[in-house]
């Protein structure tokens, strides 16, 4: 829950009012290290504050909000859909095989090193907090299951 207090100190550093929708949504959100769709949140609410009817829109309005603060990160994983996190550090990010759909979780190391040679080579802070790489994996590479 640490995730969760820092985003909560963060929203209130930069003076943004928290209002319920707001908050639940957060809750939701640092709940688990894994990505939600506007789907899972709403399934969360339900099953935690089934009194409190809170619409997608709503959802995603916060989720909007988050994002424009740079608090989560809004990424297309393919078969999932769109996915939010909390942006977590170090970072993590997604390899996503057209052939099969199989997704391969890859840790931030190939990533810092293109970050580090955008900014060395054209001055650019590249924002790759969590990347979604579509390709082909090795297993069907290797079975030519790659067209
Ligand atoms: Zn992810
Ligand atoms: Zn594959």
């Amino acid at each position: 829950m640490a995730e969760m207090t820092t985003v909560l100190e963060k929203i209130r550093d930069q003076g943004e009012r928290m209002t319920m929708p707001r908050r639940l949504v957060i809750e939701a959100l640092g709940q688990s290290h894994k990505h939600r769709t506007i789907a899972d949140i709403h399934l969360y609410m339900q099953a935690h504050y089934p009194d409190y009817g809170i619409s997608d829109t709503t959802i995603y309005r916060v989720l909007q909000w988050l994002k424009d603060l740079e608090l989560i990160s809004q990424t297309d994983i393919g078969q999932a859909g769109v996915v939010y996190a909390l942006i977590d550090h170090p970072c993590h990010h997604h390899l996503i095989c057209l052939s099969c759909g199989e997704t391969f979780t890859v840790d931030d190391a190939p990533f810092a090193t293109l970050r580090d040679q955008l900014q060395q080579n054209y001055g650019f802070e590249a924002r790759i907090e969590h990347m979604a790489v579509y390709g082909h994996c090795r297993k069907c590479v290797e079975s030519g299951k790659t067209k």
